[in-house]
Order: C-alpha cells, then structure tokens, then sequence
C-alpha cells in the first residue's frame, strides 16, 4: 500500500509510541496451561524454566534482555516498552524479563554481540525493589564471583554491553540510587554502557517526559554500537484477542476477576503474597470524620485463618476494581461496550511474552479488575492510536498532541484525563479500530496500593487497621475530579457493609460482590508488604513520630503497641507524636482513641498538634517541631528513634531540614554538622521514614 505523508507521520508517531508489555503478566507467567496451577504463578523460573539468561536468550534466539526491577508497575511498563521499540524499530529481537527471574553468576558469558537494558525503579531509602534485592546484593557484593572463575579484578564483565535507565524520586534522599550504583558496579565490572545512565524523576512529575527525552540519544549510541538499521515500523501486536463465541461468561473456565487459577476454582490457598493475595473479610469500617467531600476510612481487614501475619510498622496492599463508570467509558470510546460480555482469549504471540491478563475472560472483566484505566496517560500511548483514529481531522489532531508536549499538557496532562477522558475530549466517535492486545500493551495491570498498618501486631494480630484517605481532588486547571480508584473502592465497601442504600460514592457504581459474588459479605484482596519501618526493640527508648493527616496511620499503631505494654505495667520510654490537620474540630483523627492511650501511659505520651486552619497563620507539624527543639534534642540525646510518615513531597523534606537546624543550634554546632547528624541517624537507622 501507498503510503502518504501523514500516514508517515503517524507511522513515525507510532513507531516512537508503540506501547507495550511483553511480560506485564508474570503473576500468570506459566507455560501452556498458564493458569491450571494454582499458588504461585510468578515468573519463569518458578515454573521450572531454566534460570540462565545466557541459555534463555540463545534458545529463544534473542539478542537484547531488557530486566526489570519494579515495585509499583512502571519500571516494568518502560521495559516493555523499550522491547517493543527496539523490536519494532530497531529489528532487535528482544525480550523483557523480571530481574529476579535469572541467575547473575553467569554474566560474565553475555556475548558481546548481544545488549541487557537494566531498567530499575528506586524503593523508599534508597533501596532496591523487592525483586531486584538478590541482583543488587550480588552486584554490590563484598566477594563478587563468577562462574568462570573470574572475580571482580578480572573485568569480568567485558562483554557485556548494557543500556541503564532508572526511575526515581528526588524527594528522596538517595535520588535514583539503584541505578547509579549499578551502573557505577557494572562499570568496575568492565561491562561497557551504551548511551548515557536515564534518570527519571517522580518527584517532579517529569518522569514520562525524562524517558522520552533520554531514549532518543540512547538509541543513536546503540544503533552505532551494535550496528543497527532503524526502519519503518506499523503496529505488530504482541498478544492474540480471539473472541470464543462458543464459551459463555458462566462457564467455570472463564476468569471473572479472580486473580488466580485457585480463586477461579474457588479454592484459594496460602502462603498468600503479592502473586496470590488473600480474599480478606473486612471486619469493621467507618469514617474518622465527616466533613463535606472529604472522606477519611478506618477499616479493619480480617487475617484470621489467612496465615497472614504482619508486624507493627509493616504496609497491607488492597487489590481494587475499577468504578463501573470508568469501565463502561472506556467500552464506548474503544466501541466494545456491545460486546463487553464476550469471552476472549488473550495469548502471546511470542513466544517470551507473557499474558498479563489471566484468560479466558471478557471485556468486561478484563477492563474492570486487571488493567490500570483511570491513570494519568502517556504522550506516547496517545500517539500510538493516531493509526486507529475514527477520521483523519482525529487523526491530525493526535498526532499533533503526539507530537507537540506543550500541546499534550495543555490538553491532556494538566486536565488530568484518563485515557477514555482524553479520547472523548477530542471526539465523540468510537476508537472501533484499536486493537484490543494495543490496550493491554499500553495500559499498566491494575496495580495494589499500599496502605501503612495503622494498627499493632501486638494487641490485634489478626485484624490488620488501615487508615485511608478519600483521593477525590480537582487538580489546579482541570476541569473534573479525579476520583482515586482504591480509596473510592474502599468508600464504596464501606457504605455498603454500614447499610448504606446507594453504595456507590460520587455516582460510582461498583462489583461490590466481586468475581462469582466471592467479595460478597465485604470482602477485599489483600497481601501484606514487611517494611522496616519498625519500633526500637527496646520499649524504654524515647521515639519521636513526625505523622501529620493519614502519616499518622503507623504511629496509631506504635501507640497502640506501647499502650497496652505500659497498661501491662511494664515500662514505656517516651513517646513524643506531632500530629497536624486542618482544624481541632474537624480531622482531628484517633482524638477520642489518644485520650484513652493517654490514661494507660500517663506522661510517656505526649502529642503536640499543629492546625492549619485555626489561627490567622498556617501552623504545621515542623513548625512545632522547631518550637520544641528543646525537648527534641533531649530525646535525641537519650537515643530516641526519629520517624516521620506521610507527606513526601513537601513536608517529609521539611522536617529533614528542620531536623539538622535543630541539632545544630541545640549543640552549638555549624549547620552542616546538624545535616551530617541527621544523615548519619538515617544511616544507622535512628531516622525512618514512611512517605508516599
Ligand atoms: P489513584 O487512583 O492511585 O490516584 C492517586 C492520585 O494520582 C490521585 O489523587 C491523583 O492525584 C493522581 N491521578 C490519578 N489519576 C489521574 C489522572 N487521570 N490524571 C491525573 N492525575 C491522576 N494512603 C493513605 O491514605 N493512608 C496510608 O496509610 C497510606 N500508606 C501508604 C504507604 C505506602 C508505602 C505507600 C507507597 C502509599 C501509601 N498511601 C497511603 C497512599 C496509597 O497507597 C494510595 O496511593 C492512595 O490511597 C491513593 O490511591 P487511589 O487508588 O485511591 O488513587
């Protein structure tokens, strides 16, 4: 076929904007049968395959290994993403796999005719995500060895070429940690980077736009290095939709929202975790305060019989599902809502991509409780569906937002569209056309959120508190709400387990009863996270807890702890909380709960508040901190643990800063020394945070 110059352009539009995962779906990565077993579906190594990324990559005859080490989704997203270009554009023959899946020993055999991208989030203190613990360790090891023998004088890593990209946060102390570090360990390897060592930053919301602006040159360099053609590319779908018209929505094999094979038979069973979570009854719910469209929920998650345990200080993950109204928008725009009940069969096409939709399912199902379709949406993506566009003025019109980033801000970004909100913002005619595998590809899996345990192991240990704020904000120049798809879930479930008529929040329709009715009687999909957010072993030590709004979540739960130890008669040290919020009256939670705490401590617990709404000036949690330097700095000197939860743009940043001054000037010391001091406590782990 001819093609003409806006095709072209569009092509080019899509090719930069091919979107995809080839392995999103490693909770149901098994071969053949990928959903005959039950517990553990995570990843390839767990299902037997080999181990050896060497072999692996040789066997599916691969020339570029894109790993991923991901917590919350994206670092996995950008490697898919980078697959699918590298694919498309480049010719690569690539492949995208979870860091853990493979054995690290055998790197130093990586040919140098081959490329590993290493695409690695950051995690909370600078540390590793979950999945890339094992890589990181072994890289940064003391007695690093390979295989071979060699060790790390030898340059073991040689051969190995590697392109680096790492996602990061700059509110944070240690910014984009993981990367640098393995860079800098893969460098005195000898391994040889190609391009530059990408930094994305959360923190400033410029994440999508640093990848963008990071991968043009890192492609240039690599097409040098490996000697590559780039070429046209149109869309190649990674996964196979096939309707299956003779299966029925009824039939037993069909998911229906049930996260794994053992939730679909309806016989789940532990040990439960991230890849096999626990249908969880909850208990007891209500709302900390009620003020006009604001919603605070405490809700107590029952674990009993679960063989879930937790510890104080550790963070729960909800699975949510998807508001009706946000699913049957996106079945418009994309044309499917007719046939929205339709079973389907997603499979990979090759043979490395896993399915990250467990099938078969329907549309549906797939929409409501596996893929991410309220997010923010990426320039990329957008553009990706210029070649699916319902006429051409659409079509122009994508492909100038695809195209022009102030553009895309104005439009799209700063109006806070989901990806059905934005399509509708610029027709009113059905995407028909979109392939339905380019929406799994381009869209994230629903992701968990995590919630800090507001509640003591000690004193309950099989009821798990969570304390959530409603997200429910209009973002300065958007013209709508942004409803958070958790939280308003959780909303939702607690109206209808306190009886409430209309369960559904702000004219958002829920499943309320889930897959096959298994929520019914108020259940949710839980797994619990350990953190090191922890309690000095020792009660007697001071703690300081910096937690204002739902930051006090993990300190109701330190209370808790030493309240009951100290109504045992044993001795607690003192426990120092400075909480803020609005105003007195208003959001002031646990009030009544810290009276009752305070009865059975007596002068151990002592809570400084600060609202931002009382007097003519704004008071805020640091502000008080930095009145009461004194006491500060006397706890400190008495080794008091120093915590701080909430917040992590502004006020976590503050009260680091707050912090030092204090140390400073309480001590008679220079400023810097003050920083020093508290960069030290945070090394030795006497300064923890929790911030999100
Ligand atoms: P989401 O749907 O995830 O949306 C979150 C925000 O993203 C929105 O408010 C909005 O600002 C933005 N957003 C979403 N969609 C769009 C769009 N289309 N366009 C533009 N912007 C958009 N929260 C608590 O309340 N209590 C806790 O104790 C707590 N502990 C946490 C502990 C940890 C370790 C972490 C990582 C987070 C914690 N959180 C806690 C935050 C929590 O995990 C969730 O992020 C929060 O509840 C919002 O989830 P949601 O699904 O309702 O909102």
């Amino acid at each position: 076929a001819q093609l003409d110059t806006l095709d072209l352009v569009v092509l080019v539009a899509l090719l930069v904007g091919s979107v995809a995962y080839f392995t999103k779906g490693t909770y149901w990565a098994v071969p053949k049968d990928p959903y005959a077993s039950s517990a553990n579906l995570n990843g390839a190594a767990k299902s037997g395959k080999t181990r050896d990324i060497v072999e692996k990559m040789d066997e599916t005859g691969k020339n570029c290994v894109i790993f991923y080490g991901s917590q919350t989704g994206t670092a996995e997203d950008y490697a898919s993403r980078l697959a699918k270009e590298g694919s498309q554009r480049f010719g690569l023959k690539t492949m995208v796999a979870d860091i853990e899946d493979y054995d690290y020993e055998n790197l130093d055999k990586f040919s140098e005719d081959k490329i590993a991208f290493f695409v690695l989030a950051t995690y909370g203190e600078g540390e590793p995500t979950d999945n890339a613990v094992e890589f990181y360790q072994f890289l940064t090891g003391e007695d690093i060895s390979f295989e071979s023998g060699a060790s790390a004088d030898d340059s073991p890593l040689s051969s190995l070429k590697y392109v680096a990209f790492g996602l990061g946060n700059n509110t944070y102390e240690h910014y984009n940690s993981m990367v640098r570090h393995v860079d800098a360990a893969l460098t005195k390897l000898g391994a040889q980077r190609i391009g530059t060592a990408g930094e994305g930053d959360d923190g400033a919301g410029t994440m999508e736009e640093d990848f963008l602006a990071w991968k043009e040159p890192m492609w240039a360099a690599l097409t040098d290095a490996m000697d590559l053609q780039e070429r046209e590319a149109v869309y190649e779908p990674v996964f196979s939709v096939d309707e299956d018209e003779m299966t029925t929505l009824e039939d037993d094999s069909v998911f229906l929202g049930e996260l794994t094979a053992a939730h679909r038979a309806g016989q789940p069973k532990g040990p439960y975790s991230a890849h096999n979570p626990y249908i969880a009854p909850i208990a007891e719910s209500h709302e900390l305060f009620t003020v006009k469209d604001r919603n605070c929920l405490h809700m107590e998650i029952d674990i009993s019989g679960s063989n879930l345990s937790y510890q104080t200080g550790d963070h729960i993950a909800i699975w949510p599902t998807n508001a009706g109204a946000e699913v049957d928008r996106f079945l418009q725009v994309f044309g499917i809502e007719d046939k929205r009940n339709v079973v389907i069969n997603v499979k990979g096409i090759d043979v490395t991509a896993k399915v990250p939709i467990p099938a078969p399912t329907t549309y549906d199902v797939a929409v409501r409780y596996y893929m991410e379709v309220c997010a923010p949406v990426s320039r990329q993506f957008v553009s990706s569906l210029a070649a699916f566009a319902p006429d051409e003025a659409t079509k122009n019109e994508i492909v100038r937002l695809g195209n022009d980033k102030d553009y895309f801000h104005e439009k799209i970004t700063n109006q806070c569209y989901n990806i059905a909100q934005a399509l509708q913002s610029i027709t009113s005619k059905p995407f028909t056309a979109v392939p339905f595998s380019l929406l799994i590809e381009g869209l994230n899996k629903l992701q968990p959120r995590y919630y800090s345990i507001s509640s003591s192991s000690l004193v309950q240990k099989d009821k798990i508190s969570i304390t959530a704020v409603v997200e429910s904000v209009r973002l300065p120049g958007a013209s709508h709400m942004v409803k958070g798809v958790t939280t308003n879930y959780l909303l939702a479930l607690k109206q209808k387990q306190n009886g409430d008529p209309s369960p559904d929040p702000h004219g958002l329709t829920y499943s309320i009863t889930g897959p096959r009715n298994k929520y019914d009687g108020i259940h949710v999909p839980v797994h619990v996270r350990h953190s090191n957010f922890k309690l000095p072993s020792d009660p007697t030590k001071p703690i300081i807890m910096v937690g204002p709004g739902t930051g006090v979540a993990p300190f109701r739960g330190f209370i808790q702890e030493r309240a009951a130890l100290a109504a045992k008669g044993e001795k607690v040290g003192t426990t120092l909380l400075f909480f803020g919020c609005r105003k007195s009256d208003e959001d002031f939670i646990y009030q009544d709960e810290f009276k009752k705490y305070q009865e059975q401590m007596g002068d151990s617990l002592k809570i400084i508040t600060a609202f931002s709404r009382e007097g003519a000036e704004k008071v805020y949690v640091q502000h008080r901190l930095k009145e009461n330097a004194p006491l500060v700095s006397e706890l400190l000197k008495q080794k008091a643990n120093f915590y701080v939860c909430g917040d992590a743009a502004n006020m976590a940043r503050e009260v680091n800063l707050v912090l030092g001054h204090i140390i400073a000037e309480q001590r008679g010391m220079p400023a810097e020394r003050g920083e020093e001091m508290v960069k030290h406590m945070r090394s030795s782990g006497s300064y923890q945070e929790d911030v999100w």
